[in-house]
Protein backbone atom coordinates (compact mmCIF):
# COMPACT_ATOMS: atom_id res chain seq x y z
CA UNK A 1 0.00 0.00 0.00
CA UNK A 2 1.62 3.06 -1.22
CA UNK A 3 1.06 6.72 0.41
CA UNK A 4 1.68 10.26 -1.23
CA UNK A 5 2.41 13.39 0.06
CA UNK A 6 0.53 16.69 -1.23
CA UNK A 7 3.04 19.07 -0.52
CA UNK A 8 3.57 22.59 -2.38
CA UNK A 9 7.11 21.90 -4.34
CA UNK A 10 8.84 23.68 -7.04
CA UNK A 11 9.13 21.39 -9.89
CA UNK A 12 11.47 22.74 -12.18
CA UNK A 13 14.31 23.10 -9.53
CA UNK A 14 13.62 19.48 -7.95
CA UNK A 15 14.10 17.88 -11.56
CA UNK A 16 17.63 20.04 -11.93
CA UNK A 17 18.32 18.87 -8.46
CA UNK A 18 17.98 15.08 -9.60
CA UNK A 19 19.45 15.20 -12.72
CA UNK A 20 22.75 16.81 -10.72
CA UNK A 21 23.07 13.10 -9.44
CA UNK A 22 24.07 11.83 -12.34
CA UNK A 23 26.88 14.33 -13.25
CA UNK A 24 29.68 12.13 -12.79
CA UNK A 25 27.82 8.96 -14.39
CA UNK A 26 27.48 10.96 -17.50
CA UNK A 27 30.41 12.03 -17.84
CA UNK A 28 32.40 8.96 -16.96
CA UNK A 29 30.31 7.38 -20.01
CA UNK A 30 31.05 10.13 -22.18
CA UNK A 31 27.14 10.87 -22.59
CA UNK A 32 24.66 14.23 -22.53
CA UNK A 33 22.01 14.62 -20.39
CA UNK A 34 19.51 17.81 -20.92
CA UNK A 35 16.89 18.78 -20.07
CA UNK A 36 13.79 20.41 -21.70
CA UNK A 37 11.11 22.03 -19.40
CA UNK A 38 8.39 24.24 -20.33
CA UNK A 39 8.31 27.40 -18.96
CA UNK A 40 4.62 27.92 -18.76
CA UNK A 41 4.34 24.85 -16.03
CA UNK A 42 3.44 27.08 -12.93
CA UNK A 43 6.35 27.32 -10.64
CA UNK A 44 5.31 25.76 -7.55
CA UNK A 45 2.77 22.71 -7.46
CA UNK A 46 1.30 20.49 -4.91
CA UNK A 47 2.86 16.87 -4.95
CA UNK A 48 5.00 14.27 -3.68
CA UNK A 49 8.30 15.29 -4.88
CA UNK A 50 9.95 11.94 -3.41
CA UNK A 51 8.14 9.82 -5.23
CA UNK A 52 8.59 11.85 -9.17
CA UNK A 53 12.08 11.67 -7.57
CA UNK A 54 11.68 7.94 -7.43
CA UNK A 55 10.05 7.73 -10.80
CA UNK A 56 13.03 9.81 -12.63
CA UNK A 57 15.62 8.43 -10.85
CA UNK A 58 15.07 4.92 -11.96
CA UNK A 59 13.98 5.51 -15.88
CA UNK A 60 17.23 7.71 -16.02
CA UNK A 61 19.62 5.48 -14.14
CA UNK A 62 18.23 3.07 -16.75
CA UNK A 63 18.90 4.95 -19.80
CA UNK A 64 22.21 5.92 -18.72
CA UNK A 65 22.52 2.20 -17.97
CA UNK A 66 21.70 1.03 -21.26
CA UNK A 67 23.01 3.92 -23.45
CA UNK A 68 26.84 3.74 -24.81
CA UNK A 69 26.77 6.78 -27.11
CA UNK A 70 24.86 9.77 -27.24
CA UNK A 71 22.93 10.78 -24.63
CA UNK A 72 19.88 11.00 -22.34
CA UNK A 73 17.28 13.61 -22.40
CA UNK A 74 14.76 14.48 -19.86
CA UNK A 75 11.41 16.10 -21.39
CA UNK A 76 8.81 18.26 -19.20
CA UNK A 77 5.81 19.27 -20.82
CA UNK A 78 2.53 20.72 -20.05
CA UNK A 79 0.04 19.44 -22.24
CA UNK A 80 -2.87 20.74 -20.56
CA UNK A 81 -4.10 23.59 -17.54
CA UNK A 82 -7.22 24.70 -16.05
CA UNK A 83 -8.31 26.77 -12.82
CA UNK A 84 -7.30 23.81 -10.16
CA UNK A 85 -4.44 21.35 -12.18
CA UNK A 86 -1.53 21.15 -14.76
CA UNK A 87 -1.36 17.97 -16.29
CA UNK A 88 2.48 17.13 -16.81
CA UNK A 89 4.15 14.73 -19.54
CA UNK A 90 7.30 13.26 -18.56
CA UNK A 91 9.73 11.72 -20.75
CA UNK A 92 13.04 10.11 -20.76
CA UNK A 93 14.50 9.08 -23.94
CA UNK A 94 17.62 8.04 -25.05
CA UNK A 95 20.10 7.00 -28.06
CA UNK A 96 20.55 3.61 -26.02
CA UNK A 97 20.64 -0.12 -26.88
CA UNK A 98 17.00 -0.08 -27.26
CA UNK A 99 14.53 -2.86 -26.54
CA UNK A 100 13.17 -5.65 -28.46
CA UNK A 101 9.29 -6.09 -29.22
CA UNK A 102 8.66 -9.25 -27.28
CA UNK A 103 10.35 -7.86 -24.25
CA UNK A 104 8.44 -4.59 -24.62
CA UNK A 105 4.98 -5.93 -23.67
CA UNK A 106 6.23 -7.28 -20.48
CA UNK A 107 8.42 -4.50 -19.26
CA UNK A 108 6.68 -2.82 -16.64
CA UNK A 109 5.40 -6.78 -14.96
CA UNK A 110 5.90 -7.66 -11.48
CA UNK A 111 9.48 -9.76 -10.38
CA UNK A 112 10.42 -10.20 -13.93
CA UNK A 113 13.78 -11.27 -12.68
CA UNK A 114 13.74 -11.39 -8.74
CA UNK A 115 14.17 -14.93 -8.67
CA UNK A 116 17.50 -15.08 -10.32
CA UNK A 117 19.96 -14.51 -7.40
CA UNK A 118 22.48 -13.26 -9.95
CA UNK A 119 20.34 -9.97 -10.36
CA UNK A 120 20.15 -10.00 -6.86
CA UNK A 121 23.85 -10.54 -6.35
CA UNK A 122 24.68 -7.69 -9.29
CA UNK A 123 22.19 -5.52 -8.29
CA UNK A 124 19.60 -5.24 -10.83
CA UNK A 125 16.64 -6.37 -9.45
CA UNK A 126 13.96 -6.49 -12.15
CA UNK A 127 11.69 -4.40 -10.27
CA UNK A 128 12.92 -0.84 -11.17
CA UNK A 129 9.79 -0.79 -13.91
CA UNK A 130 7.59 -2.71 -12.12
CA UNK A 131 7.79 -0.54 -8.98
CA UNK A 132 8.12 2.82 -11.68
CA UNK A 133 4.39 1.85 -12.87
CA UNK A 134 2.70 1.20 -9.29
CA UNK A 135 3.85 4.73 -8.47
CA UNK A 136 2.73 6.43 -11.64
CA UNK A 137 -0.44 4.64 -11.57
CA UNK A 138 -1.23 4.98 -7.94
CA UNK A 139 -1.09 8.98 -8.64
CA UNK A 140 -4.04 7.92 -11.93
CA UNK A 141 -1.21 8.76 -14.09
CA UNK A 142 -0.13 6.36 -17.01
CA UNK A 143 3.07 5.29 -18.55
CA UNK A 144 4.49 3.86 -21.55
CA UNK A 145 7.40 3.01 -23.65
CA UNK A 146 8.68 3.11 -27.20
CA UNK A 147 11.37 1.86 -28.72
CA UNK A 148 13.82 0.99 -31.53
CA UNK A 149 16.33 -1.44 -31.19
CA UNK A 150 19.82 0.02 -31.69
CA UNK A 151 18.23 4.13 -32.10
CA UNK A 152 17.01 3.82 -28.50
CA UNK A 153 13.71 4.38 -26.31
CA UNK A 154 11.94 7.00 -25.02
CA UNK A 155 9.98 6.30 -21.37
CA UNK A 156 7.32 8.83 -20.68
CA UNK A 157 4.71 9.24 -17.99
CA UNK A 158 1.84 11.85 -17.87
CA UNK A 159 0.69 12.95 -14.05
CA UNK A 160 -1.69 15.49 -12.92
CA UNK A 161 -0.17 18.16 -10.37
CA UNK A 162 -3.13 20.46 -7.94
CA UNK A 163 -2.17 24.34 -8.62
CA UNK A 164 -1.73 26.55 -5.54
CA UNK A 165 -1.06 29.76 -3.72
CA UNK A 166 1.19 28.32 -1.63
CA UNK A 167 4.95 29.27 -1.41
CA UNK A 168 6.95 25.80 -1.76
CA UNK A 169 7.83 24.22 1.42
CA UNK A 170 11.33 24.85 1.98
CA UNK A 171 12.87 21.90 1.41
CA UNK A 172 13.70 20.52 4.99
CA UNK A 173 13.39 23.60 6.63
CA UNK A 174 13.86 21.43 10.21
CA UNK A 175 17.04 21.14 8.58
CA UNK A 176 18.70 24.31 9.19
CA UNK A 177 17.27 24.59 12.72
CA UNK A 178 20.40 22.44 14.04
CA UNK A 179 23.57 23.03 12.80
CA UNK A 180 25.43 20.99 15.01
CA UNK A 181 23.27 17.84 13.98
CA UNK A 182 25.20 17.86 10.94
CA UNK A 183 27.88 15.19 10.81
CA UNK A 184 26.07 12.50 12.22
CA UNK A 185 28.12 9.43 10.92
CA UNK A 186 25.80 7.03 9.08
CA UNK A 187 26.53 3.62 8.18
CA UNK A 188 23.91 1.92 5.42
CA UNK A 189 23.70 -1.42 4.47
CA UNK A 190 22.35 -2.28 1.23
CA UNK A 191 23.09 -4.13 -1.73
CA UNK A 192 20.90 -2.50 -4.50
CA UNK A 193 23.11 -0.58 -6.52
CA UNK A 194 20.05 2.00 -7.18
CA UNK A 195 18.94 1.66 -3.46
CA UNK A 196 22.50 2.63 -2.18
CA UNK A 197 22.78 5.75 -4.73
CA UNK A 198 19.00 7.51 -3.50
CA UNK A 199 20.73 7.03 0.26
CA UNK A 200 23.98 8.59 -0.26
CA UNK A 201 21.93 11.52 -1.89
CA UNK A 202 19.29 11.59 0.60
CA UNK A 203 22.23 11.48 3.38
CA UNK A 204 24.46 14.01 1.40
CA UNK A 205 21.41 16.57 1.29
CA UNK A 206 21.00 16.05 5.33
CA UNK A 207 24.41 16.86 5.47
CA UNK A 208 25.34 13.90 7.33
CA UNK A 209 28.57 11.42 6.42
CA UNK A 210 28.40 8.44 5.22
CA UNK A 211 29.59 4.78 4.40
CA UNK A 212 28.02 1.90 2.42
CA UNK A 213 28.18 -1.80 2.81
CA UNK A 214 26.79 -4.24 0.98
CA UNK A 215 25.37 -6.92 3.19
CA UNK A 216 25.55 -7.84 7.25
CA UNK A 217 29.21 -9.25 6.87
CA UNK A 218 30.82 -6.33 5.37
CA UNK A 219 28.76 -3.97 8.03
CA UNK A 220 30.04 -5.78 11.01
CA UNK A 221 33.80 -5.46 10.12
CA UNK A 222 32.87 -1.77 9.52
CA UNK A 223 31.40 -1.27 12.76
CA UNK A 224 34.45 -3.12 14.71
CA UNK A 225 36.74 -1.13 12.31
CA UNK A 226 35.01 2.81 12.45
CA UNK A 227 32.22 4.92 15.01
CA UNK A 228 29.41 5.50 13.47
CA UNK A 229 26.39 6.79 15.25
CA UNK A 230 23.41 4.89 13.35
CA UNK A 231 22.99 2.12 11.52
CA UNK A 232 20.36 1.81 8.17
CA UNK A 233 19.62 -1.81 7.82
CA UNK A 234 18.30 -3.32 4.79
CA UNK A 235 16.78 -6.58 5.74
CA UNK A 236 17.04 -9.10 2.54
CA UNK A 237 20.73 -9.30 1.56
CA UNK A 238 22.90 -11.67 -0.03
CA UNK A 239 25.67 -13.49 2.43
CA UNK A 240 24.38 -11.80 5.78
CA UNK A 241 20.65 -10.86 6.17
CA UNK A 242 19.76 -7.77 8.53
CA UNK A 243 18.56 -9.72 11.29
CA UNK A 244 21.32 -11.72 11.10
CA UNK A 245 23.58 -9.12 11.43
CA UNK A 246 21.22 -6.80 13.88
CA UNK A 247 21.47 -10.17 16.20
CA UNK A 248 25.34 -10.14 15.72
CA UNK A 249 25.60 -6.48 16.95
CA UNK A 250 23.37 -6.70 19.90
CA UNK A 251 24.59 -10.08 21.62
CA UNK A 252 27.69 -10.78 19.95
CA UNK A 253 29.31 -7.07 19.66
CA UNK A 254 27.40 -6.10 22.42
CA UNK A 255 26.64 -2.89 21.11
CA UNK A 256 23.44 -0.35 21.53
CA UNK A 257 23.87 1.40 18.14
CA UNK A 258 20.67 3.13 16.98
CA UNK A 259 19.18 0.54 13.96
CA UNK A 260 16.80 1.76 11.73
CA UNK A 261 15.68 -1.23 9.33
CA UNK A 262 14.82 -0.48 5.42
CA UNK A 263 12.05 -2.98 4.07
CA UNK A 264 10.55 -3.00 0.95
CA UNK A 265 7.48 -4.58 2.06
CA UNK A 266 6.09 -4.82 5.50
CA UNK A 267 4.65 -7.00 6.96
CA UNK A 268 3.51 -7.07 10.41
CA UNK A 269 5.74 -10.24 11.05
CA UNK A 270 8.64 -8.44 9.82
CA UNK A 271 8.25 -5.52 12.22
CA UNK A 272 8.07 -7.68 14.96
CA UNK A 273 11.11 -9.48 13.92
CA UNK A 274 12.96 -6.60 13.11
CA UNK A 275 11.84 -5.56 17.37
CA UNK A 276 12.45 -9.24 18.90
CA UNK A 277 16.25 -8.98 17.14
CA UNK A 278 16.70 -5.30 19.12
CA UNK A 279 16.23 -3.05 15.80
CA UNK A 280 15.33 0.07 17.03
CA UNK A 281 12.74 1.55 14.14
CA UNK A 282 12.36 0.65 10.70
CA UNK A 283 11.00 2.74 7.70
CA UNK A 284 9.14 1.58 4.31
CA UNK A 285 11.30 2.01 0.79
CA UNK A 286 10.84 3.87 -1.17
CA UNK A 287 11.70 5.68 1.56
CA UNK A 288 9.99 9.20 2.59
CA UNK A 289 13.28 11.51 3.48
CA UNK A 290 11.40 13.42 6.16
CA UNK A 291 10.24 10.50 7.93
CA UNK A 292 14.04 9.17 7.34
CA UNK A 293 15.66 12.57 8.57
CA UNK A 294 13.45 12.94 11.61
CA UNK A 295 14.14 8.92 12.76
CA UNK A 296 17.66 9.80 12.03
CA UNK A 297 17.59 13.03 14.53
CA UNK A 298 15.45 11.57 16.79
CA UNK A 299 17.68 8.01 17.50
CA UNK A 300 20.96 9.93 17.79
CA UNK A 301 19.93 13.18 19.05
CA UNK A 302 17.56 12.30 22.03
CA UNK A 303 19.71 11.15 25.04
CA UNK A 304 18.71 7.57 25.55
CA UNK A 305 16.82 7.75 28.69
CA UNK A 306 19.07 4.95 31.50
CA UNK A 307 16.82 2.19 32.01
CA UNK A 308 16.07 -0.49 34.81
CA UNK A 309 17.08 -3.75 33.64
CA UNK A 310 13.97 -4.63 33.55
CA UNK A 311 12.64 -2.11 31.67
CA UNK A 312 15.38 -2.40 29.61
CA UNK A 313 14.04 -5.40 28.86
CA UNK A 314 10.62 -4.81 28.14
CA UNK A 315 12.22 -1.73 25.55
CA UNK A 316 14.54 -3.91 23.42
CA UNK A 317 11.72 -6.42 22.86
CA UNK A 318 9.71 -3.40 21.42
CA UNK A 319 12.21 -0.81 20.25
CA UNK A 320 12.88 1.80 22.54
CA UNK A 321 11.28 5.03 22.30
CA UNK A 322 7.71 4.70 21.05
CA UNK A 323 6.48 8.27 21.62
CA UNK A 324 7.71 12.03 20.19
CA UNK A 325 5.91 15.00 21.29
CA UNK A 326 6.94 17.02 18.21
CA UNK A 327 3.01 17.01 16.89
CA UNK A 328 1.91 17.49 20.05
CA UNK A 329 3.93 20.51 20.76
CA UNK A 330 2.86 21.71 17.28
CA UNK A 331 -1.00 21.37 18.09
CA UNK A 332 -0.88 22.64 21.29
CA UNK A 333 1.22 25.85 19.60
CA UNK A 334 3.46 24.57 22.69
CA UNK A 335 1.31 24.87 25.56
CA UNK A 336 1.90 22.61 28.10
CA UNK A 337 -1.06 23.00 30.05
CA UNK A 338 -3.11 21.95 27.30
CA UNK A 339 -0.35 19.23 26.53
CA UNK A 340 -0.53 17.79 29.72
CA UNK A 341 -4.30 17.23 29.96
CA UNK A 342 -4.35 15.72 26.27
CA UNK A 343 -1.14 13.75 27.60
CA UNK A 344 -3.63 13.15 30.79
CA UNK A 345 -6.28 12.09 28.78
CA UNK A 346 -4.35 9.30 26.70
CA UNK A 347 -3.06 7.52 29.96
CA UNK A 348 -6.79 7.71 31.28
CA UNK A 349 -8.21 5.52 27.99
CA UNK A 350 -5.39 3.84 26.87
CA UNK A 351 -4.58 1.09 29.60
CA UNK A 352 -8.50 0.25 29.53
CA UNK A 353 -8.67 0.35 25.39
CA UNK A 354 -5.94 -2.06 25.77
CA UNK A 355 -7.22 -4.53 28.09
CA UNK A 356 -10.87 -4.49 26.15
CA UNK A 357 -8.23 -5.33 22.66
CA UNK A 358 -6.84 -8.43 24.87
CA UNK A 359 -10.09 -9.49 26.36
CA UNK A 360 -11.81 -9.16 23.45
CA UNK A 361 -9.34 -11.10 20.83
CA UNK A 362 -9.06 -13.43 23.67
CA UNK A 363 -12.74 -14.25 23.50
CA UNK A 364 -13.37 -13.83 19.66
CA UNK A 365 -15.37 -10.71 20.06
CA UNK A 366 -15.10 -8.73 16.49
CA UNK A 367 -17.35 -6.03 17.70
CA UNK A 368 -15.41 -5.32 20.80
CA UNK A 369 -12.34 -5.82 19.50
CA UNK A 370 -13.29 -3.65 16.44
CA UNK A 371 -14.38 -1.39 18.46
CA UNK A 372 -11.42 -0.85 21.18
CA UNK A 373 -8.85 -1.05 18.53
CA UNK A 374 -10.58 1.86 16.43
CA UNK A 375 -10.59 4.43 19.35
CA UNK A 376 -6.76 3.93 19.72
CA UNK A 377 -6.15 5.19 16.23
CA UNK A 378 -6.32 8.53 16.13
CA UNK A 379 -4.24 8.26 18.93
CA UNK A 380 -1.03 7.27 17.63
CA UNK A 381 -0.06 10.15 15.42
CA UNK A 382 -0.86 12.64 18.29
CA UNK A 383 1.45 11.01 20.75
CA UNK A 384 3.99 10.89 17.74
CA UNK A 385 3.79 6.65 17.95
CA UNK A 386 4.76 5.28 15.03
CA UNK A 387 2.86 4.85 11.99
CA UNK A 388 3.70 1.19 11.23
CA UNK A 389 1.32 0.22 14.47
CA UNK A 390 -1.33 2.48 13.40
CA UNK A 391 -1.53 0.97 10.10
CA UNK A 392 -1.55 -2.12 12.37
CA UNK A 393 -4.25 -1.21 14.19
CA UNK A 394 -6.22 -0.40 11.08
CA UNK A 395 -5.62 -3.74 10.15
CA UNK A 396 -6.54 -5.50 12.93
CA UNK A 397 -9.53 -3.53 12.87
CA UNK A 398 -10.31 -4.78 9.35
CA UNK A 399 -10.07 -7.81 9.98
CA UNK A 400 -12.12 -7.83 13.24
CA UNK A 401 -15.22 -5.42 11.46
CA UNK A 402 -14.83 -8.74 8.50
CA UNK A 403 -14.88 -11.34 11.49
CA UNK A 404 -11.35 -12.64 10.12
CA UNK A 405 -8.97 -14.44 11.72
CA UNK A 406 -5.70 -14.46 9.49
CA UNK A 407 -2.44 -15.32 10.64
CA UNK A 408 -0.68 -13.08 12.73
CA UNK A 409 -3.55 -11.18 13.94
CA UNK A 410 -3.36 -12.46 17.89
CA UNK A 411 0.82 -10.65 17.67
CA UNK A 412 -0.21 -8.04 15.99
CA UNK A 413 -2.70 -7.46 19.28
CA UNK A 414 0.05 -8.20 21.25
CA UNK A 415 2.42 -6.07 19.63
CA UNK A 416 -0.38 -3.39 19.52
CA UNK A 417 -0.66 -3.94 23.58
CA UNK A 418 2.73 -3.74 24.30
CA UNK A 419 3.50 -0.62 22.58
CA UNK A 420 0.64 1.38 23.82
CA UNK A 421 1.92 0.27 27.31
CA UNK A 422 4.93 1.19 26.45
CA UNK A 423 4.09 4.32 25.20
CA UNK A 424 2.19 5.00 28.42
CA UNK A 425 5.21 4.43 30.56
CA UNK A 426 7.10 7.29 28.65
CA UNK A 427 4.47 9.61 28.62
CA UNK A 428 3.89 8.99 32.26
CA UNK A 429 7.73 9.86 32.57
CA UNK A 430 7.40 12.73 30.69
CA UNK A 431 4.47 14.32 32.45
CA UNK A 432 6.62 13.92 35.61
CA UNK A 433 8.76 16.26 33.61
CA UNK A 434 6.59 18.61 32.16
CA UNK A 435 5.20 18.96 35.65
CA UNK A 436 8.31 20.17 37.13
CA UNK A 437 9.76 22.07 34.56
P1 LIG B 1 16.67 -3.76 -13.80
O1 LIG B 1 17.30 -2.64 -14.55
O2 LIG B 1 16.90 -3.74 -12.34
O3 LIG B 1 16.92 -5.10 -14.42
P2 LIG B 1 14.16 -2.58 -14.66
O4 LIG B 1 12.76 -2.95 -14.37
O5 LIG B 1 14.57 -1.19 -14.37
O6 LIG B 1 15.09 -3.60 -13.90
O7 LIG B 1 14.42 -2.88 -16.18
C1 LIG B 1 14.09 -4.13 -16.72
C2 LIG B 1 14.81 -4.36 -18.02
O8 LIG B 1 14.29 -3.51 -19.03
C3 LIG B 1 16.28 -4.07 -17.98
O9 LIG B 1 17.03 -5.12 -17.46
C4 LIG B 1 16.58 -3.80 -19.44
O10 LIG B 1 16.77 -5.00 -20.14
C5 LIG B 1 15.33 -3.16 -19.96
N1 LIG B 1 15.42 -1.68 -20.00
C6 LIG B 1 14.94 -0.79 -19.11
N2 LIG B 1 15.20 0.48 -19.47
C7 LIG B 1 15.87 0.40 -20.64
C8 LIG B 1 16.44 1.38 -21.53
N3 LIG B 1 16.33 2.69 -21.29
N4 LIG B 1 17.05 0.93 -22.63
C9 LIG B 1 17.15 -0.39 -22.89
N5 LIG B 1 16.65 -1.36 -22.09
C10 LIG B 1 16.02 -0.98 -20.98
Amino acid sequence: KMTFEQTPFKLSASISAMLHLFHTKVQEKNLTLTRCYDETIPEVLMGDPVRLHQIILNLVSNAVKFTHHGGIEVGVRKLKEDDTQVTIEFAVTDTGMGIRKEKIDTIFENFQQASSSTSRIFGGTGLGLAIVKQLVEAQNGTISVTSEIDKGSTFSFVLDFAKTHALADEEMEMMEVNPELKGIRVLVVEDIALNQLLMKTLLDDFGFERDISANGKIAIEKLAANHYDIVLMDLQMPEMNGFDATDHIRNVMGSDIPIIALTADVTTMDVAKCMAVGMNDYIAKPVNERLLYSKIIGLTSRPRPRMTSAEQTANTMIGRKHIDLTYLVKRTKANTALMIEMIDAYLEQTPALVAAMQQSMLDRNWPMLSASVHKMIPSFSIMGINATFEDMARQVQEYAAKQETPEGIEDMVQLLGEVCTQACRELNEELIRMKTT
